[in-house]
């Protein structure tokens, strides 16, 4: 007899507020945009490991991929070696997303996760630079380690912390004031002005969208402007793309359309392919200082990672046509929400691409929408500072079928819990 009692999680795992806790299932098997619990209920995915699914669950070819690999007895672990699987990466990478888009920079593996690469690129501005201080916006997310807290703009996960922004400072994101947009030319002075009390910065971190932080999309403009403060002052721009990225707001990249260059990139989620932890940090050549030893770790790249990878970037961005289908879905999916929206009052969409959703002036609604879902065979998570937005995250993958679906039973948990 199967055994779907979840008591063992309450007992025996911390009881940190984890995603299992707004979910009381166990789920075994995975396919696509779909999850089944292990008695067999079936769910939509939109939640797709907040940013670490984009190409959906188990991707038959991906798989493929991951059993051949493991089944010849190739290199799994492999700390200060060159192996054919990372070289194929590279190789892959460079061809198929860097030379392409004409960036060169170069490709740094911090760690297994998020936060490891906004921690290399937060030590690499301040050694090139020789400055302390960050720069970072209001409701960022950056990750949970020292460093990374110290950038993420949410007063709540600092304080627990005590994490210091030493010297550092939070500048409004765009429309952090919505609708009114904030300007620089406080930065750009304070900046210029050595008695101002507030330091030259190593440099300025900043995600395009704010995946955790409540889906406020940064406007292209802004962003341009923030790249030539950043270039006028010699201050570097970070992007953190590792919720964003890997296609999520349409592009490879989410600044792309923007048409900036940030001289670091945070990458990983969905780089694997597969929800294999992976991260990559990548620098402008001139920054790529690291003294040998002076900033490693064992697990910086994995090489089943590696051939997930390669295998997703063949798959998916050798050509425009994925870019095009993610386009497709992305108009589908903001044209429900924005129904949605319509048909309840306070209710905002907010985002861009597949990194979409509602903000609901009464912010208990949003919690209770995703409550509602779940009942009607929908995960969607819930994001911004005070849990008010419902944030909707289909595979890229995900088809117009299933994409159809989702939002009808979002329709019916929004209509259910607010009327
Ligand atoms: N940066 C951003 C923009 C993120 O959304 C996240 C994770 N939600 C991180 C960094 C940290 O990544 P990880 O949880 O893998 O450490």
């Amino acid at each position: 007899m199967r055994n779907t009692d979840t008591t063992i999680f309450e007992t025996r795992e911390s009881q940190v507020r984890s995603y299992c806790r707004e979910w009381p299932a166990v789920f075994d098997r995975a396919q696509g945009a779909h999850q089944w619990t292990e008695d067999g209920r079936r769910y939509l995915d939109f939640f797709s490991g907040a940013g670490a699914l984009n190409y959906g669950h188990n991707h038959p070819e991906l798989k493929k991929r991951l059993i051949d690999y493991l089944t010849g007895d190739h290199v799994v672990h492999s700390l200060d070696t060159h192996t054919v699987a990372k070289r194929d990466f590279l190789q892959t990478f460079q061809d198929l997303i860097l030379t392409p888009r004409g960036l060169d920079h170069v490709v740094q593996f911090p760690g297994p996760t998020g936060t490891n690469s906004v921690e290399a690129a937060l030590k690499i501005a301040r050694k090139c630079t020789g400055r302390q201080a960050i720069v970072s916006f209001t409701n960022a997310f950056h990750g949970m380690t020292l460093g990374s807290l110290a950038v993420t703009g949410n007063s709540m996960k600092r304080a627990g912390a005590g994490t210091p922004l030493y010297h550092s400072d939070v500048a409004p994101y765009d429309d952090y004031f919505d609708g009114e947009t904030p300007d620089f030319l406080w930065l750009d002075r304070t900046w210029s002005d050595s008695g101002s009390g507030l330091e030259l910065p190593a440099a300025v971190i900043v995600e395009t969208v704010q995946g955790e932080g409540g889906l406020k999309a940064a406007r292209a403009e802004w962003l341009r402007e923030l790249e030539s403060l950043c270039r006028r002052h010699g201050v570097l721009l970070i992007v953190d793309d590792v919720q964003a990225g890997c296609g999520r707001t349409g592009t490879f990249f989410s600044f792309e359309e923007a048409g900036i260059t940030p001289d670091i990139i945070c990458l990983s989620k969905s780089i694997s392919g597969y929800g294999l932890p992976m991260a990559l940090t990548l620098l402008r050549p001139e920054l790529d200082q690291w003294e040998p030893g002076e900033h490693n770790g064992t697990f910086r790249g994995h090489n089943p990672a590696f051939v997930t990878a390669t295998a997703a970037l063949a798959l998916f961005w050798a050509d425009d046509r994925f870019q095009q289908q993610v386009a497709s879905r992305a108009e589908q999916l903001h044209t429900g929400l924005q129904h949605i929206a319509d048909s309840h009052e306070g209710a905002w969409v907010r985002g861009r691409g597949l990194l979409a959703g509602i903000a609901f002036e009464d912010v208990e609604t949003a919690g209770r929408v995703q409550a509602a879902a779940f009942e009607r065979g929908l995960l969607v998570e819930t994001s911004g500072p005070s849990g008010e937005v419902v944030k909707v995250m289909p595979p890229l993958t995900v088809t117009e079928t299933e994409l159809e679906e989702g939002l009808e039973l979002l329709t019916q948990a929004c209509a259910a819990v607010t009327t």
